[in-house]
């Protein structure tokens, strides 16, 4: 097999290959989920079906849709008459995390797709990532070239996060690779055997492995609607994955313990060498009043993050699963029964 062509504002980069596998024939599984998505949905899974026609004919799209509050189930239920399609509607909107591990633990094929349902992943890439897959990379993923369309202080914010998450953590983040991802049975099988509730999805594709090659495209812009991460979302999101795959905002607190522990003592040592030396005096209650103040802060800062760690396990504890399935429309080509 040839190497895929850079078509498109695609570029590949990924190391040797893996070396090409005798891969069993592709049985699809394209998981969408949806969130307010009425104007898009009946275009895109149209669109989505067409091109993996051309892949396969062995393939099921499943829409997840993620509570939405428009006519996002009228529609999808519509698409179930006419389409290979298995719907599957969450009880309310527990989020695009939540929402991708639904499609992927409802998924039965040998290969699984994410991919957003606003036409901002590429179709166009999907004959590249069904190529890479055969010559034995176990997930191809997209990464986003371009973040021009994007705000200053959401392009920067990016960058921070990663930073901070790249030196906090054991397992390395591909800088802005999304959820636009191919990937084969073993890998998905991997996320689902993972327990964790709160699924900063970007932390477990990195921390399962497995071969990976990414494919680099220029996010086209939504085709209707607007996206539903505002900075606010944005940031939560990043906490999420810094609390969930690091432990140095705690280590940073201790390290900061030590420095100022250090710098007491000095500071208690001069003070006696001083009145030893010199004769007591009384004066330093601004620096008294200022010192309590700051270490008040500081203290406060260290029992917040914490917080956020235990509130992390409380959550973990508590064990509810991480989505609810209100209405399962199953319509799909690769039911048990359908074959
Ligand atoms: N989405 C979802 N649940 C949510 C928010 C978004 O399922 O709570 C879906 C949304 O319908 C879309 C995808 O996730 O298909 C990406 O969302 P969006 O376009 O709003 O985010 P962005 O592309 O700006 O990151
Ligand atoms: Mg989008």
């Amino acid at each position: 097999m040839t190497m895929p062509t850079n078509d498109l504002h695609a570029e590949f980069f990924a190391a040797a290959p893996p070396g090409e596998l005798p891969r069993a024939p592709l049985r699809l599984s394209c998981v969408v989920p949806v969130y307010d998505e009425q104007a898009n949905l009946a275009n895109f899974v149209q669109a989505l079906a067409a091109s993996v026609q051309a892949l396969t004919t062995d393939f099921e799209i499943l829409v997840v849709n993620d509570g939405s509050r428009d006519g996002t189930h009228r529609l999808a239920m519509e698409l179930v008459q006419q389409l290979p399609v298995r719907y599957l509607a969450l009880s309310r909107n527990f989020g695009k995390e939540a929402a991708l591990t639904a499609g992927i633990d409802h998924a039965r094929g040998n290969v699984v797709l994410l991919i957003d349902g606003d036409f901002q992943h590429p179709l166009e890439l999907l004959p590249q990532m069904r190529d890479l897959w055969q010559l034995g990379y176990d997930m191809v993923y997209g990464v986003i070239a371009d973040r021009g369309a994007e705000s200053g202080a959401k392009r920067l914010g990016t960058q921070l996060f990663y930073r901070l998450m790249n030196s906090g953590s054991s397992v390395k983040l591909p800088p802005n690779a999304g959820d636009f991802r191919w990937m084969d049975r073993k890998v998905a099988d991997a996320l689902k055997a993972l327990p964790e509730r709160q699924r900063f999805m970007k932390g477990l594709y990195a921390w399962v492995g497995f071969k990976t090659a990414a494919l680099s495209f220029v996010p086209q812009d939504r085709a209707a609607g607007e996206s539903s991460f505002s900075l606010r979302r944005l940031g939560a999101l990043a906490l999420l994955g810094l609390t969930s795959f690091t432990t140095l905002p705690l280590r940073v607190w201790s390290v900061a313990g030590v420095v100022v522990a250090l710098l007491a003592l000095a500071y208690g040592s001069w003070i006696l060498v001083d009145t030893w030396l010199f004769g007591a005096d009384l004066a330093g209650w601004p620096t008294l009043a200022a010192g309590i103040m700051l270490f008040s802060g500081v203290q406060l800062t260290s029992i917040g993050i914490l917080g956020e760690y235990i509130g992390r396990i409380y959550d973990e504890v508590k064990q509810r699963p991480c989505y609810l399935i209100a209405r399962d429309e199953d319509r799909s080509p690769l039911r048990d029964d359908a074959r």
